[in-house]
């Protein structure tokens, strides 16, 4: 659809929300306008709290849920965040049934008119899902890893900036300003991505966690496999056998393992095939501490890419280029 088109239809929408909303009389943001309090948004995993943090700034409390460092795909939250999950007016999730126990908690415990809104659902069709060797389609679990492919991280701060316009109506405008800035600096991120992914001689990429299935669609790299199997124990012998073989065979300079799951098979996997075996990406553990600007959505892609690149031969320049920053004060507690 072409652009305007697209922005003139959701100003039509917009127009009968409106409308619908002049019309009703008690809807349930009354308590927000009347009394000008600030919302209480709970999010799960690092990358998706900044994303949030990104749009709302300071004007809503944002709290994480998933401690960084710790396996997401297996996290089961504390009876103890049913205390903030009945407080939130709305959760942020990722979806594509990433964080189940935290969902069933969120709805057990929600308040009246707060909602659970799935970022990564709302943003994929689910013929656009991606099933694979850690994520098969026979366990219902597609690949959740939408936020690694910035242009589907764009579509989560949309939905974040729409929703929270909904919810917060005052502050609407401050949303919207700061979800341009953060699509502007998507754009330049997308840029620097590409000019530096030009210089790979082969993008193709082995990964023990399997976080990248839709950014190698979008930016056109070759996933070869991954290690991790859906149960997150290591693959039998014969795998790690037939995986080395292909090492070898597609002559990829690097592999890569994640620093939250340390691997000693993709290790040997490395050694056994006489490649390089980097063992630092992070999919949902944001560099540096929370208060550093590295702590971001944008600082975790910009390390993930600078390190494929340089390990894979190419030259990232470009990705180093892009100055970290987010485009709004973060106030987001994250869970350490
Ligand atoms: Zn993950």
């Amino acid at each position: 659809m072409a652009m305007w088109k697209k922005a003139a239809l959701v100003g039509l929408v917009w127009m009968v929300a409106l409308a619908g909303a002049a019309c009703g009389g008690d809807d349930d943001t009354g308590a927000l306008a009347a009394g000008g309090d600030r919302l209480r948004i709970a999010t799960t995993v690092a990358p998706i709290t900044s994303i949030v943090a990104n749009i709302v700034g300071d004007r809503a409390d944002v709290e994480g849920i998933v401690p960084e460092g710790t396996n997401s795909h297996t996290f089961e939250p504390k009876p103890s965040v049913a205390e903030l999950l009945s407080d939130a007016d709305v959760v942020y999730i990722n979806g594509l049934v990433l964080e189940e126990p935290t969902r069933e908690l969120a709805e057990e415990n929600l308040k009246d008119g707060a909602e659970i809104v799935e970022l990564g659902t709302l943003t994929l069709p689910e013929d656009e899902y991606i099933y694979d060797f850690s994520f098969p389609k026979s366990e219902g679990k597609p690949n959740p890893h939408l936020w690694t492919d910035p242009t589907l991280a764009r579509r989560y701060a949309e939905i974040v900036k729409d929703d929270m316009s909904k919810r917060d109506a005052d502050n609407a405008d401050y949303y919207a300003a700061n979800y341009d800035k953060f699509s502007d600096l998507i754009d330049e991120l997308d840029a620097a991505m590409r000019e530096s992914f030009a210089t790979i001689p082969n993008r193709e990429l082995l990964t023990y966690h399997d976080a990248y299935a839709y950014f190698a669609k979008t930016y056109d790299w070759k996933v070869i496999g991954a290690i991790q199997v859906s149960d997150f124990e290591d693959p039998t012998p014969a795998e790690v056998a037939d995986l080395i073989d292909q090492v070898k065979a597609e002559g990829v300079p690097a592999i890569f393992g994640s620093e939250v799951f340390p691997s000693p098979v993709l290790e040997q996997i490395g050694r056994e095939a006489g490649v390089k075996y980097v063992d630092e990406l992070r999919d949902d553990d944001l560099p540096g501490e929370p208060g550093d600007v590295e702590h971001s959505w944008l600082g975790l892609m910009r390390f993930d890419y600078i390190t494929m690149t340089e390990a894979l031969g190419g030259e990232a320049s470009a990705l180093k280029g892009v100055e970290l920053r987010n485009v709004a004060p973060d106030t987001a507690k994250y869970p350490q």
